[in-house]
């Protein structure tokens, strides 16, 4: 085959793959169409491995095959390992891995053989190899501080610093300072390794202390954020490797990171910018100033569970976090089949941000194979509590907690909550009395309508379709 005939190949492969990950991520907006969506992102994923290796300037088959069989050998089973609870930790470290190569792209590049260039050209590609190098470093130690708060090697708490917004300015001021040293020592050749490394350490340091500052139930955005990043700094690579499927892919991943964190701040009721800033949701104190919630518990059993089920004409189920961890899913799916038999209207409330990752409690449900038409958003459902018979809790804490509309001083204050508490009767599935991800109290278990229903999720769910069974 001819080199132009490769050029050509690799160059419609490339097209193809572009447009197969656009439809991709259309089809990965609908759980009717997510399958669908996943398959064809796969597919434009193979398509671009063969199109590059493909291009009459790439030799390096042996290096490509070292490289990608082992890695594609430990990602497969990573991936088939890890527990559903345990996905946002991966994601955040297969973040960290896009950085870590836009950091590594940026010094190859840099320190390689470059094509001539007139003066511009040349100043062009040192913005982008400084800037693909800095949002790399950011995004790259940002991402191993989120995975390390979510697997819990890393206490879960912000570090506050004193002046910690002046302590980022002036690594971002000193950053700029470095880029102009960059240029300045790159004039007469690639003498300007010096300040590139300077300007890893700092944006590193920079990444690491805006996600150190974030904590509680902020989480979830720092995750979508660092989703966003990562999407430009392959599209940072791109630039440098003059690889236009690299620009268009990091590119679709940086805005639709960028549109689900503005999704995702509106469900918990935080500004962008200050997410894009750092350090954003825990003002300095009220991490630990909500009020205690105090007053009687009243619980209940399985069979009296049961019984409040048969009952009631209207029952909303609202899923987290627990029912993940328990897996109770399946049992789950029994039991809202056994209540429809009976002529009960079931359906599910899901709040944005429920379980530990964005959809988290979508994928759960469809797994159990509930249709999707009886899974309600929180906004399409928070207006008919007032209607509704009974609500079943399930392994959810922080998405029901009604202090964030009741207590100012709640660190989650002013966060849009499922508003089960208007509901007739609550049941609250849980263990103990344990707190939530944001590890604050929750007066809702207090109220003189909620009852709960101590156990694990999948005992007590396994339990209350055989008393419905029967
Ligand atoms: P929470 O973390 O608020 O509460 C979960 C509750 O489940 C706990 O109170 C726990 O109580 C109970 N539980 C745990 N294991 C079991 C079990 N086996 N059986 C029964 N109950 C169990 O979860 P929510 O879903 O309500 O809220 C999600 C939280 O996670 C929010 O604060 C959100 O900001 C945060 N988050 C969300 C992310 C996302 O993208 N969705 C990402 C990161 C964080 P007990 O121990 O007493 O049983």
């Amino acid at each position: 085959m001819t080199d132009v005939m490769r050029e050509s190949l690799s160059n419609i492969g490339y097209i193809a793959s572009g447009v197969l990950f656009i439809l991709s991520l259309a089809g990965l907006s609908k759980q009717e169409s997510a399958r669908r969506g996943n398959a064809l992102g796969i597919a434009g994923m193979l398509i671009a491995l063969l199109a590059t290796a493909m291009r009459p300037d790439f030799s390096g088959y042996g290096l490509l095959m070292a490289a990608l069989v082992p890695g594609a050998i430990i990602g497969g089973i990573l991936a088939r390992r890890v527990q559903m609870t345990s996905m946002p930790q991966l994601v955040a470290i297969l973040h960290s891995f896009v950085g870590a190569a836009a950091v590594l792209v940026g010094l190859a590049t840099y320190l390689g053989q470059s094509k001539p260039m007139s003066a511009a050209e040349h100043n062009i590609h040192l913005g982008e190899i400084f800037i693909g190098i800095c949002i790399g470093a950011v995004t790259f130690t940002g991402s191993v501080i989120a995975f390390a708060k979510l697997q819990g090697t890393m206490s879960g708490k912000p570090l506050i610093l004193p002046a910690r917004h002046l302590i980022n300015l002036m690594m971002l001021i000193i950053t700029v300072g470095i880029g102009v040293w960059f240029f300045r020592s790159s004039e007469g050749g690639a003498n300007g390794l010096w300040p590139l490394i300077f300007a890893i350490v700092i944006t590193g340091i920079l990444g690491a202390h805006s996600v150190m500052a974030i904590g509680g139930a902020d989480m979830p955005v720092v995750v979508s954020m660092l989703n966003s990043y990562s999407g430009w700094a392959a599209a940072a690579a791109g630039f440098m490797l003059e690889n236009d499927l690299l620009i268009i892919t990091g590119a679709l991943v940086g805005s639709s990171g960028a549109i689900l964190s503005l999704i995702m701040c509106r469900g918990m009721n935080r500004s962008l910018v200050s997410v894009i800033l750092g350090g954003f949701g825990t003002a300095e104190g009220t991490a630990s100033t909500a009020t205690a919630a105090q007053g009687e518990v009243r619980s209940i059993d399985v069979a009296g569970a049961a019984d409040q089920l048969r009952q009631a004409k209207n029952v909303v189920i609202v899923p987290g976090y627990g029912l993940a961890v328990a897996q109770a899913q399946h049992a789950l799916s029994d039991v809202v089949r056994s209540l429809q038999s009976r002529g009960v209207i079931v359906r599910f409330a899901i709040h944005p941000v429920a379980g530990r990752l964005p959809g988290h409690m979508n994928v759960l449900l469809a797994e159990a194979d509930i249709p999707y038409d009886i899974v309600l958003e929180m906004e399409e459902i928070n207006e008919d509590m007032p209607e509704t018979d009974l609500v079943l809790v399930i392994g959810a804490n922080d998405i029901v907690n009604p202090s964030a509309y009741e207590d100012p001083n709640s660190p989650i204050a002013g966060m849009p909550v499922i508003e089960v508490w208007k509901a007739g009767t609550v049941i609250v599935m849980k263990r103990g009395m344990a707190s939530g991800y944001a590890g604050i109290d929750n007066p809702l278990f207090f109220r003189p309508n909620t009852l709960l229903l101590f156990g694990d999720a999948k005992k007590t769910v396994e339990g209350l379709r055989n008393a419905l069974s029967q």
